[in-house]
């Protein structure tokens, strides 16, 4: 779910409830964490807070309790992540890389999202970047 989806539904969970709406920086925070729930679950998230006697502190830890109350009683409609094989990734949609670190002394290990197949789709957001094992290669780290 984007970012103005989320936000349009945290809004209506709040005019619910008769508050202010949240500060946007907060809905950025929240979104982070709810950023894979499907459109599809967004009815039974809200019928999750309507629910409630009162809006909770913490509404992007309820949004994802009301997103695994709809995966236990939709266990159908829960996507299972489609594998493709991929020699990059070997499958897993995810590159682990080793970059040393002269100030640290040390080695760091960082994941991204395969930039040859899609198989990262339901595991990492977004937010981690992609790349291939040339592109890691060129920017000096160990794959
Ligand atoms: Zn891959």
């Amino acid at each position: 779910m984007d970012y103005g989806t989320f936000s349009h539904h945290v809004k209506k969970i709040y005019d619910y409830f008769d508050r202010k709406h949240p500060d946007p920086e907060k809905i950025k925070l929240w979104h982070r964490r709810a950023q894979n729930i499907p459109a599809d679950a967004i009815p039974a998230i809200q019928d999750y807070f309507f629910d409630l006697d009162s809006l909770p502190r913490n509404v992007g830890k309820t949004f994802l309790a009301g997103w695994n109350a709809w995966k236990q009683s939709n266990p159908s409609k829960v996507a299972q992540p489609v594998k493709t094989p991929c020699s990059e990734c070997r499958g897993e949609g995810v590159l682990i890389a080793r970059q040393y670190h002269k100030d640290m002394k040390n080695m760091y290990s960082y994941a991204f999202r395969c930039g040859k197949c899609t198989n990262w789709a339901g595991i990492l957001g977004e937010s981690i970047p992609m790349a291939t094992r040339d592109q890691l290669r060129r920017f000096g780290y160990t794959t």
